[in-house]
Formats: C-alpha cells, structure tokens, sequence
C-alpha cells in the first residue's frame, strides 16, 4: 500500500481534513514538516484536478504562515517533488512545507549559472510550439463539451465598411472569448515571444 494513503488513513497529527485533502505533521526529515496532500491517489501533480490543487495551494500557504509563526523558524520552503528524476519519494502527490532553522544545512540550495541565451531561445521556441499542440487539444475538448450555437448568416453587401465592422467585431468577439477562457482559468493567455 502506498505509505502516503496510509498516513492519510492512520496519522494522529492531522490539523484538517475535507472530502478531498489531508493536512498532517510528517514523522520524517525535519520537526514540523508539514504535508498537504490529496485524499485520491494521484501519483503526480498533473493528475490533480485543478480545482483540488488550488485548495492544496491555499492550505499550504495558511500551513506556511502557522509553522511560521509557531516554530519561530526563519522562513519555510513549500515542496513540489514532481517525477522521480525530482526527487519525489512517494508516489503520491504532496506538497511539503519546510520550516527552515539557520544552520539546519538542508541541501536544498544549488549554484545559479548564468543562462545561454541560445539556450533559452531553444526552450522558448519548443515551449512556444507545446503551447500551440496544447491549446488546440484543448479547445477541441471545449468544443466537444459544450456545442457552441450557430448564429445564422446575414446577407449583407460586402462594401469595405462591412467588412471592417465584421473585422472589428470577430477581433472583440476574440477578445471576449480569450477573457472567458481566461476567467475559466482552463486556457491561460500565455506572454512568451520569441526575441
Ligand atoms: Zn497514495
């Protein structure tokens, strides 16, 4: 069984508990680490619905703030170990809240080289191009979740000015479509330009 479900099931120091989340003190690594974790079994964070997260997310940061201020430690470290090349120990999502103690020489720390701007370029470009093959995926999933209604056609003459109000129009319509989508939160309106 996994040692996360069982924790889940058995810990005596949970602090909350919901339909879908657990928080509770690890009996590993340091005093006071804190996991917040998921009641399901996921094994990584891109199986965590969205809406399951955020709540992680909340919980961790309300967890940050009481260690914080309980511990008097100097600051906290809030974990996501995603895959196993990350470090991630149980195959089960969690995020862990570290309470951080000067000199408590947890090796979390590691040596900032200065960036190839080749480099960046080419992760940019491939970043850019998955983000295309992503929103195409998931807007056909939108579209198959929820019909759009067809307006019917309105015969107009083509004069120039039709056709720029038509412009005009299909831009604010996009603009309005990508605000929606946006305050779905479903399809992010990402900034990355390629210099
Ligand atoms: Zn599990």
């Amino acid at each position: 069984m996994c040692l996360i479900c069982d924790e889940i099931k058995n810990n005596e120091f949970k602090l909350y508990e919901d339909e879908e989340i657990v928080v509770f003190l690890a009996k590993w690594g340091v005093k006071g680490l804190t996991i917040v974790t998921t009641k399901q079994h996921y094994t990584i964070l891109e199986q965590v619905p969205e809406e399951v997260f955020g709540k992680c997310l909340f919980m961790a940061n309300k967890v940050a703030g009481l260690v914080f201020q309980v511990l008097n430690c100097q600051g906290t470290n809030v974990l996501i170990n995603n895959g196993d090349g990350a470090n991630q120990e149980f195959a089960h999502f969690m995020i862990q809240v570290v309470p951080r103690f000067e000199g408590d020489n947890l090796a979390l720390d590691w040596e900032r080289k200065p960036a190839d701007n080749e480099q960046l370029k080419d992760v940019a470009i491939k970043l850019q191009e998955q983000i295309k093959e992503s929103e195409k995926k998931e807007e056909l999933k939108q579209k198959q979740e929820e019909p759009r209604e067809t307006k019917p056609e309105t015969k107009s003459e083509n004069t120039k000015d039709d056709r720029d109000n038509k412009n005009k129009s299909e831009k604010t319509n996009e603009e309005q479509e990508n605000k929606e989508k946006s305050k779905k939160g479903k399809i992010p309106r990402w900034l990355i330009r390629i210099p």
